[in-house]
C-alpha cells in the first residue's frame, strides 16, 4: 500500500478487546475517532451476540451517521450487519445445511473425546451452532479468560484437534479460532473470504485496506488475510492496537 488506508479492518478477540470481554473505554473512544477518518470493519469468528456485548454496546458518543461507516462481519463474513435507522440489521447470512451441521457436531465431539480434550468441568456448552459456523470451545462458551489461557498456551491442543476433525470432514473447513476454540465452516470460509466480500460490499479495493489482528502467525485465524495480500499489522493484545491507533488516527486525519 503506497497511500494511506481508506478502510481499517480489525479482528475482535485479543485485538480490540480481551477474549470475549467488553471493549476497554480507551479502545471504544479510539474506534469512535477512527470512524471520522476511515471506513471501519470488524471481522471475527464470533457471532453477532458477541459483537453486541463486546463491541457495539460499548461505543459511546457516536452518531447514527458515524455508525453507518462501521461494517460488522461475524462468523468470518458469512454474516453481515450494518447500522441503519437506529439499530443493527443483518444484511445477509450464509448458513450451513442441517446435514453439514450434524456431521460437524458429531465429528468434533468424537475427535475431542478421543484426544482427551472433552472437558467435564466447563462454563456453558462446549458446542455452539452459530448458523454459518459450528464452534467448539474446550471449556465452554463462558469460561473465564484466565482459565482459557491456561488450557492450551502453546496452541498444540487446538492444532491437533483441528487436524483430526479436518480429516473427518474433508468437504468442510476446520480452523483453530480463539484461545480454546475450533471453528467449522463451509470450505473457503475464512477471514480472507470475509475481506473479499467486504471489498465488494464497500467498494473499497483490498489494496486500500489495512488489517489488524493478533493471530497472523501461520496457524492463526487471521493468517488468510495476510496470504490474500492485504496490508497487515500484527498485535499482541488490545493495548498494542490502541497504541497503534493513537498514531494512525492523526496521520489519517492529516491526510484526509
Ligand atoms: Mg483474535
Amino acid at each position: 500500500m503506497t497511500a494511506l488506508p481508506r478502510l481499517v479492518a480489525f479482528d475482535l478477540d485479543d485485538t480490540l478487546a480481551a477474549s470475549k470481554s467488553p471493549l476497554d473505554p480507551r479502545m471504544a473512544a479510539l474506534l469512535v475517532r477512527l470512524l471520522d477518518v476511515a471506513v471501519v470493519c470488524v471481522i471475527s469468528g464470533g457471532n453477532f451476540s458477541q459483537f453486541r456485548m463486546q463491541l457495539v454496546d460499548n461505543l459511546e458518543n457516536v452518531s447514527d451517521e458515524a455508525l453507518t461507516g462501521l461494517h460488522l462481519l461475524p462468523t468470518c463474513g458469512t454474516q453481515y450487519y450494518r447500522h441503519s435507522k437506529g439499530d443493527w440489521t443483518q444484511v445477509y447470512a450464509e448458513n450451513l445445511s442441517d446435514d453439514e451441521k450434524s456431521r460437524a457436531l458429531a465429528a468434533v465431539e468424537a475427535a475431542a473425546r478421543e484426544l482427551g480434550y472433552w472437558e467435564s468441568d466447563t462454563w456453558g456448552p462446549i458446542l455452539e451452532d452459530r448458523g454459518s459456523q459450528i464452534t467448539f470451545s474446550a471449556l465452554g462458551q463462558s469460561a473465564p479468560v484466565a482459565r482459557k489461557v491456561q488450557w492450551d498456551p502453546t496452541g498444540e491442543k487446538k492444532n491437533s484437534l483441528r487436524e483430526k476433525v479436518q480429516a473427518l470432514l474433508p468437504d468442510l473447513e476446520v480452523r483453530s479460532g480463539g484461545s480454546t476454540s475450533v471453528d467449522i465452516t463451509r470450505r473457503g470460509i475464512d477471514k480472507a473470504y470475509g475481506m473479499k466480500r467486504l471489498a465488494v460490499l464497500t467498494g473499497v479495493p483490498l489494496s486500500d485496506m489495512l488489517f489488524i489482528g493478533d493471530r497472523l502467525d501461520e496457524n492463526g485465524n487471521d493468517y488468510p488475510v495476510k496470504v490474500l495480500g492485504v496490508e497487515c499489522v500484527a498485535v499482541e493484545g488490545w493495548e498494542d492496537t490502541a497504541a497503534y491507533l493513537e498514531t494512525l488516527i492523526p496521520t489519517l486525519a492529516a491526510g484526509a
